[in-house]
């Protein structure tokens, strides 16, 4: 759908990540990167951070019900283009985002930063899901570093021998493994950190989703000199026929082009 004759484009950023923050910057910015806006941004977040970082341009929080509601919500605000800027593990979101597409016939783009991948010197094992990891962890290390986020935390609770160090911006809620140190933190997380935290805690085995991002994440970084195994919980299917953007930069230049398409 384009955008009505003398009416800005409205984008609608399903958020959540930095990706999706700095494509709403990047649109509010204006210049030449700013895909020939002025264009309107509302940026949607789930709700599931207490005080998160607020993008500039519009936010709503919450829910829509599904991809009907998601529909419904583009159609009521005049929504023209819709970006799919959830983070690679939200898996629902993005098939919500096609059906709701598809209803409300207005075209879609996935900003999806790339997957890692191991190089050198590292000791990586993948794993299906969460469910897989916590069956594949006891043979890999006995004191975790688990950063696969809060909310997946019940995967692991009835492992009672490992000891847990799991880092939030909030705190996780039970089911939660019994031996378990919470550290309550907002990333970035700079390598010397990552170094640091590894060693104090003796950490002999990190579990990681891989959530892509910067070529090589500084906390696989510090395990691969430390000589620490990973274990990669790797993506889940995404909805066929999305296109996709690697970069914020990348989508504007897209929206760019989808506006400028009748
Ligand atoms: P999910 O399983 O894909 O989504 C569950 C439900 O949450 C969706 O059906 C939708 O509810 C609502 N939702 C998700 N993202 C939303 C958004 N941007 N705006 C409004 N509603 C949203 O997602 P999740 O894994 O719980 O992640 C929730 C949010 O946290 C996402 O925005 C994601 O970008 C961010 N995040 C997730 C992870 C992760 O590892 N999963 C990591 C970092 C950040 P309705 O069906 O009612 O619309």
């Amino acid at each position: 759908m384009s955008a009505e004759a003398g009416a800005a484009p409205h984008v609608l950023v399903l958020g959540g990540t930095t990706e999706a923050r700095r494509l709403a910057e990047l649109l509010a910015e204006g210049g030449p990167a700013a895909a020939g806006g002025p264009w309107r941004v509302t940026t949607s977040l789930a709700g599931r951070v207490a005080a998160p970082v607020l993008p500039p341009g519009g936010v709503r929080i919450g829910g829509f019900g599904g991809p009907e509601g998601l529909a419904a919500w583009i159609a009521a605000h005049g929504v023209t283009h819709l970006v799919d800027a959830t983070h690679p593990f939200a898996e629902r979101m993005s098939f919500n985002a096609a059906g709701a597409a598809r209803l409300a016939g207005v075209p879609l783009l996935a900003l999806r930063r790339p997957g890692w991948s191991p190089g050198p010197g590292d000791d990586w094992t993948f794993a299906a899901d969460l469910a897989e990891a916590a069956s594949l962890l006891p043979g890999l290390g006995s004191r975790v570093f688990l950063t696969t986020g809060r909310t997946g935390l019940h995967a692991f609770a009835h492992l009672a021998d490992p000891w847990f160090l799991v880092r939030s911006v909030d705190p996780p809620a039970a089911p939660a493994p019994p031996r378990l140190e919470v550290l309550l933190a907002r990333g970035p997380f700079g390598l010397d950190d990552e170094r640091e935290l590894l060693a104090r805690h003796r950490i002999d085995v990190l579990v990681t989703k891989d959530s892509g991002g910067s070529a090589t994440a500084p906390k696989l970084a510090a395990a691969r000199e430390a000589g620490i195994p990973v274990l990669v919980v790797r993506r889940p299917p995404v909805p066929a026929g999305v296109p996709e953007a690697g970069t914020a930069a990348a989508a504007a230049r897209w929206l760019h082009g989808a506006a400028d398409r009748p």
